[in-house]
């Protein structure tokens, strides 16, 4: 099987580096063993959120040259200040021509909130999400919180504690969806995306929406956990229409309604655009020739390889096998690409959970344009992009979302030989 470009791994790098070779008319296979980072996404997406020395960051632009120096080997410190604000601006509108709806701007940072209710910076919300130009500043009197009986990835107490500190009056409400929807066995299984499913039969939906609007009193907003819409954000457009009132969605613990449903439209995306999209597969050999990837093999098409003129990694970090620990060493399990790790073990994680963990930054090592190294020596036709990727911290600095698409789109961008 021949394609222009063959990308291992259909996570939101992988997609969206062939999406926008779709869109220039090349043909691209994704080869994706399974769930990606987003099915445990937030609902945001980070572009840079603080420095590494923990300076937080209002406007991700003015803060590059900082970051060059006290970061020379992050992947933004590559892709450059002029080129960052080119793709960070193609991003947004690569994820606005999936369908994907969000606010926020690349320009400067708004406030999102964790399934902790704690306030934390990021570039793109999902529209329908609670957020805030800036933090905590929300114009809400009256708020509805709505908790489901039994639901087990949402905890309304942070939430309803918070905006009562602040001063709201809060109307705490549970419904027992199991009486709604009269679907007993879903009682000892209510997760975010059980629930989304039960939302889907327009029955269940519009009696859980007649209860409600029989509660709500005068409420000026309305507050559900992000468990509807997991294929469509408009339900909750809908929702907000038959009760007359905002409503907006906080975030819940994984697994991810929004994340999924961003998933699955930017797979749609690819897919409309003639990309073609081997899911549940899983690439186990590569092959090299010099300094050239010349076939790939999955486990589903055996001894018939893949070929590529191009060939792109998006197989993750650790928590999607992109890289795997050994006892005394980090390995790319796919290609064999060279890491850039700490050799000793003992510093590779720090006690303390919450503290910065040096094996967040390992990945593979890439030159300047994130072409993959291996044996010291670059590989001409495969990049490397998303978590793969060594050199930063993503959780700490919050940016692995705009990590993921920059360098996915800049690589792109070097494949269909744009240098703008
Ligand atoms: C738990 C968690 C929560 C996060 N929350 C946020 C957040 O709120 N905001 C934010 O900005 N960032 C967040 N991030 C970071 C961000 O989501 C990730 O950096 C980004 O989504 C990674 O995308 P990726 O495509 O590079 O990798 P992944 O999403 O990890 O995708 C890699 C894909 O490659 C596939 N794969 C691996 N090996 C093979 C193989 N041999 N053959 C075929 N396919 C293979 C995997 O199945 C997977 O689908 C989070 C990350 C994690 C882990």
């Amino acid at each position: 099987m021949i394609f222009d470009t063959v990308i291992i791994g259909g996570g939101s790098s992988g997609l969206t580096c062939g999406i926008r070779l779709q869109e220039a008319g090349k043909k691209c296979v994704i080869i994706s063993s399974g769930q990606s980072a987003l099915h445990f996404s937030s609902g945001s997406f980070d572009l840079l959120n603080a420095l590494p020395d923990g300076t937080k960051v209002t406007n991700p632009i003015d803060a590059l040259k900082e970051l060059k120096a006290q970061n020379p080997k992050h992947p933004y410190t590559k892709i450059g200040e002029e080129k960052f604000a080119h793709l960070a601006q193609e991003a947004q509108r690569l994820l606005a021509d999936a369908k994907i709806q969000t606010v926020g701007s690349y320009h400067a940072n708004h406030y999102r909130l964790t399934p902790f209710a704690i306030t934390k910076p990021t570039w793109l919300t999902m529209a329908d999400y609670v957020y805030a130009e800036q933090p905590d500043t929300f114009s809400w009197k009256n708020i509805s919180i709505i908790n489901f009986t039994a639901y087990l990835d949402f905890h309304p107490n942070f939430f309803a504690d918070k905006f009562r500190r602040m001063g709201m009056s809060v109307r705490e409400i549970e419904i027992d969806l199991a009486t709604i929807a009269n679907n007993k066995n879903n009682l000892s299984e209510m997760r975010s995306t059980n629930i989304a499913r039960l939302f889907d039969n327009g029955k269940t939906f519009a009696n859980f929406a007649n209860i409600l609007k029989s509660k709500i009193e005068k409420s000026d907003a309305v507050l559900l956990p992000a468990c509807l819409g997991l294929e469509h954000a408009d339900i909750v457009d809908t929702l907000s229409n038959i009760l007359g009132v905002t409503v907006k969605l906080l975030p819940t613990f994984p697994p991810s309604v929004s994340g999924i449903r961003s998933q699955y439209l930017l797979k749609q995306r690819f897919m409309e655009l003639g990309g073609t999209y081997m899911l549940g597969d899983t690439v186990n050999k590569v092959e090299f020739e010099g300094n050239q990837v010349t076939k790939i093999y999955t486990v589903n098409h055996n001894d018939i390889p893949l070929r590529g003129e191009q060939y792109v990694l998006c197989s993750g970090s650790f928590f999607s096998q992109g890289l795997v620990a050994l006892p005394n060493d980090i390995i790319d399990p796919i290609c064999g690409l060279d890491i850039d790790y700490i050799s000793d073990r003992k510093q590779w994680f720090a006690d303390d959970t919450f503290d910065k963990q040096n094996y967040e930054s390992f990945g593979i090592k890439t030159n300047e344009h994130f072409l993959a190294i291996k044996d010291q020596k670059t590989i001409d036709n495969l990049h490397v992009c998303g978590a793969s990727l060594g050199g930063f911290n993503a959780l700490k600095d919050g940016c692995g979302g705009g990590a993921s698409l920059l360098t996915a789109l800049y690589a792109a961008e070097e494949i269909l030989g744009n240098k703008k």
